[in-house]
């Protein structure tokens, strides 16, 4: 869905992101997801008073090499300040962040839209901050309003975040959802974060306004909280593009404000919580030391970067001919990325869409029914690209390859000899299949008269009856040829 005629949406994102340390931001408790709650709490993240917090050095690195990943600058100098605000779940009464002086600053992040196109994402900033204990309501399903009790885990408080903040240069709720698609691919292929939506390891607020096309001003921005899932995340800004249209185009105007979108009912209303207060009175967090971390340090985690995965998947949509749904779903994890690149390496690089096809669909189907990874499986790069080269090269088909494909998994065979042993070689022999396809058209003489008479759909049940009678194997494209030509010879041959 697009915008309207006339208008032109303005969108940016702010993206919490859980970092994976081990340990709290400013305290020695582990990070746990499902522990029975209170259980990873300290006088630190409980907010007693005399303890003093201390800065988690992995979390800063990771929080450099999301900088990076993001083409951003790693500041010389970032501070932690207080952000202050009373609520249930922050024991101390302020969070500690960082404001005017951030971890990383300035970056831009290409993008690989579905459409083929690229386009850039300005990263504002990236910065550091613990996050919240996690409120539990008690009663009534749980839900808010009308819950009896409210109860805190304390064991998420304290919880390392990296908060993303992107410019406003998305243009679409598809685009918003490619580019949190591919940062999110970028973090966990990092091992910034597990990026873990449902777990909420990944959140998303967006920045959501509209103006008249061919504009430069902004108009009035609202911001839709909490999005976790990419779904949710593309139809609440297509609900809020459409209803700031809607109130524009009826002689309205938008008031900023913080809104919620309910998924179940599509409907969108403000949200009544802390983040309506934005009076934080932050100030610099005295306990803490700023972090300068060396250049040495800085260049040592931009060595370690890599290929980034856009890079990735721009080259095999180039060199390898993949399309964007193959490069997309293939370099989903580095350990996928890298089994299909080895298989690839064992062929010809014309191959490698055939490779692609194997891997993404029955390579992958057959191996899911069996909880396997692919890269863990017996189906080892060279055995499969053993079986691709029997498919391209016309020794089998592709129902033959499934059952050769599932030998190969459940026993480490070899694919040429489970073809040898079994006898699935594809019949290409045009006298074998004439023959065949002759006898099929004089048994069946109404449906070869419909062939005549142009009825193209009858050829399916004729190519259907010579995989039958082959088992599979009689080469299906062969088959096709000799029934269209053999009917035409006139007659029904008998
Ligand atoms: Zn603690």
């Amino acid at each position: 869905m697009s915008a309207p005629a006339g208008w032109e949406p303005v969108i940016g994102l702010e993206i919490h992101v859980q970092l994976a340390t081990r340990t709290k931001m400013f305290c020695g408790c582990e990070l746990t997801f499902g522990a029975p709650p209170n259980t990873h709490t300290c006088p630190v993240c409980l907010a007693h008073p005399g303890v003093l917090p201390v800065t988690n050095r992995e979390a800063v690195r990771l929080g450099i090499l999301a900088g990076l990943a993001l083409g951003c600058e790693i500041a010389e100098i970032s501070e932690f300040h207080r952000k202050n605000y009373f609520y249930p779940d922050l024991p101390k009464a302020y969070q500690i962040s960082q404001y005017d002086h951030p971890l990383c600053v300035g970056g831009r992040f290409r993008v690989l839209g579905e459409d083929g196109r690229e386009f850039e994402v300005g990263i504002t900033r990236v910065h550091l901050e613990e996050d919240a204990a996690k409120l539990l309501h008690l009663g009534d399903s749980g839900r808010r309003a009308g819950a009896e009790q409210s109860a805190v885990d304390f064991n998420r408080g304290g919880t390392p975040l990296a908060e993303i903040v992107s410019e406003p240069d998305l243009r679409s709720a598809a685009d918003s959802v490619a580019f949190l698609k591919q940062l999110r691919q970028t973090l966990r292929e990092l091992g910034v974060s597990d990026v873990n939506m449902e777990e909420g390891s990944l959140r998303a607020d967006a920045n959501v306004s509209v103006r008249p096309a061919g504009t430069t001003g902004l108009g009035t921005k609202t911001e839709l909280k909490n999005m976790n899932s990419f779904r949710f995340l593309e139809r609440g800004i297509e609900a809020e593009i459409a209803r700031q249209i809607a109130v524009l185009e009826s002689g309205g105007r938008v008031v900023q404000e913080t809104l919620h979108f309910d998924p179940e009912t599509g409907d969108i209303h403000p949200l009544r919580s802390k983040e309506e207060a934005h009076d934080y009175r932050y100030f610099p967090e005295p306990d803490l030391l700023p972090v300068a971390p060396a250049r040495e340090w800085v260049e040592e985690i931009r060595a370690g970067l890599g290929e980034l995965p856009v890079d990735r998947r721009r080259r095999w949509q180039r060199d390898l001919a993949l399309s964007y749904e193959d490069a997309e779903v293939l370099s989903e994890t580095a350990e996928l990325s890298r089994y299909f690149e080895d298989v690839v390496a064992l062929g010809p690089p014309e191959r490698a869409k055939a490779v692609a096809n194997l891997i993404r669909n029955e390579l992958r189907a057959q191996l899911r029914e069996r909880g396997q990874e692919p890269w863990e499986s017996e189906a080892t790069p060279a055995r499969v690209a053993a079986l691709v080269e029997l498919l391209e090269d016309g020794t089998l088909g592709a129902r033959a390859a499934k059952d050769v494909l599932a030998e190969v998994i459940d026993r480490g065979a070899e694919p040429a000899a489970v073809v040898e042993e079994k006898g699935l070689a594809q019949i290409g022999d045009p006298a074998e299949l004439g023959a065949l396809v002759d006898r099929l058209l004089a048994e069946n003489p109404a449906q070869a008269q419909q062939l005549r008479d142009g009825k193209d759909k009858v050829m399916g049940f004729f190519v259907g009856r010579a995989m039958k009678e082959t088992g599979g194997r009689a080469d299906p494209a062969l088959v096709g040829a000799l029934v269209r030509e053999r009917a035409q010879g006139g007659g029904n041959g008998a």
